[in-house]
């Protein structure tokens, strides 16, 4: 997926939700946002972003940034 691709941010279900919910204090607060994210269209394309661009706040695709880190380092071993 092309970076500069974000049409899919307009379908997510956070959309006009209080961003904040997204970028909670710690891991242990993530809960709210990972239930939103759970049932939202473009989740994948949401996660695939954020790790494309080492996003490193918040949650996005539903994983914390700890989660997405963890995807990536499972990646580069497995490429
Ligand atoms: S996956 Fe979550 S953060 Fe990403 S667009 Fe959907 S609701 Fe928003």
């Amino acid at each position: 997926m092309s970076r500069a691709d974000m049409t899919w941010r307009n379908r997510g279900a956070c959309n006009g939700l209080d961003p904040a919910v997204f970028f909670p204090e710690s891991d242990d607060h993530a809960d709210e946002a990972k239930s939103i994210c759970a049932e939202c269209s473009v989740r994948v394309s949401c996660l695939e972003y954020a790790l494309a661009v080492r996003e490193r706040d918040g949650v996005w695709g539903g994983l914390t940034e700890r989660e997405r880190r963890r995807i990536i380092r499972q990646r580069r071993r497995s490429a």
